[in-house]
């Protein structure tokens, strides 16, 4: 570290003893770290959650999750279909797939590995990820990089290699940066920099504690950082999904399957559809024949691709073919239906 790193790391710890978030899976800034055995459990799931999704989205499910399965052996104890279907809603479902994955071999092991190389070999636990663990959770000197981390540092040190190719070099400036010491809460402190001061658009220059000596500031453009590649227009894809319902003993219910484990949405309960998500744009047939009826589109993105849905009612005269369950309507709130699916029912049973 020279002189001016150093200050860098000093000062922006300083700011963040006074201007940390208060969030239900920290700890105070400076505090030494706690003794409870489930603390690694609590900074891993909370890192797990955080990966594209906002604090505020996240928020619900971290209590939800920490209130039903307390610790890493309760999580690692769940049915993967429960695990599944509490996840619901938060989208990258690989996501829970590798949480439940992790958690169970974490209980192999006698529990989370402190060092980010092991941490690494766990499912799911990519680079970000057993960085944030090893530093958050066990005081390890280690360089987390997340999008907050990319753009400061790349504002910063007016970083001109657009990324995905410049976070080589973002990465080398972070770990100049990092100090041996407190290495988790100056990952989190910049986590609130980059939260509260330094956004995408309009960072507020003026009340930031590294304006002096931030390069991209000082050229009045601080917005041109971090560089990026032209993005490229996502595919767009086109599928059917069937709502088959019936009168059943307790009133109208819904037919619904549970994907393959592998694949888009896989392991998550779903409308049946057409297999768009294998095979492109899909043309599959319903598991059940019957008068049909287009209810309209649903549109989502997912990472890699859009998806124009279209949903088609079809009242069940019969059992339809292939695994899957009747599903009381006035229930589906707790099918546990992936966002895509969800919004495909909420169309259904706005026409019905
Ligand atoms: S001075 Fe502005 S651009 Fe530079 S780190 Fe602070 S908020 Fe970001």
């Amino acid at each position: 570290m020279t002189a001016s790193t150093e200050t860098i790391a000093s000062t922006l710890l300083r700011w963040y003893d006074s201007h940390a978030r208060d969030l239900p899976w920290r700890n105070p800034p400076g505090a030494p770290l706690p003794g409870d055995p489930d603390w690694p459990y609590r900074v891993w799931l909370s890192e797990v959650m955080l990966q594209q999704t906002t604090v505020a989205a996240v928020k619900p499910y971290y209590e939800k999750f920490l209130k039903r399965w307390p610790s890493v052996g309760d999580l690692a104890a769940a049915e993967e279909a429960d695990v599944m279907a509490e996840w619901a809603g938060l989208g990258y479902y690989s996501r829970a797939r590798n949480l439940h994955a992790c958690a169970r071999q974490v209980i192999e092991l006698g529990g989370f590995p402190s060092e980010e190389a092991e941490l690494r070999k766990l499912p799911g636990v990519g680079r970000y990820i057993a960085a944030a663990v090893a530093s958050i959770a066990f005081g390890k000197h280690a360089v987390v990089v997340d999008a907050n981390v990319e753009r400061i540092v790349s504002r910063l040190f007016s970083i001109e290699i657009p990324l995905p190719k410049g976070r080589e070099q973002i990465t080398i400036r972070s770990a100049e940066i990092t100090p041996r010491r407190r290495a988790g809460d100056f990952a989190q402190a910049q986590m609130d920099l980059g939260s509260t001061l330094c956004a995408t658009r309009n960072p507020k220059c003026l009340l930031c504690p590294l304006s002096g000596h931030c390069q991209a500031r000082q050229s009045g453009e601080p917005e041109r950082y971090p560089m990026k590649a032209p993005k490229k227009a996502k595919p767009l894809r086109k599928g059917t999904a069937w709502w088959i319902e019936r009168h059943g003993s307790a009133g109208k219910e819904v037919w619904l399957e549970t994907r393959p484990g592998k694949g888009m949405l896989g392991g998550m309960r779903a409308l049946p559809d057409d297999g768009w998500s294998a095979s492109g744009d899909g043309g599959g047939e319903a598991p059940i024949t019957g008068e049909t009826e287009n209810l309209g589109l649903v549109r989502h993105t997912f990472t890699h691709v859009s998806l124009e849905l279209s949903v088609v009612r079809i009242v069940a005269a019969s059992e339809p073919s292939g695994e899957g369950q009747w599903w009381p309507l006035c229930e589906i709130e707790q099918a546990g239906l992936p966002t895509l699916f969800a919004k495909a029912a909420r169309l259904a049973l706005a026409g019905s």
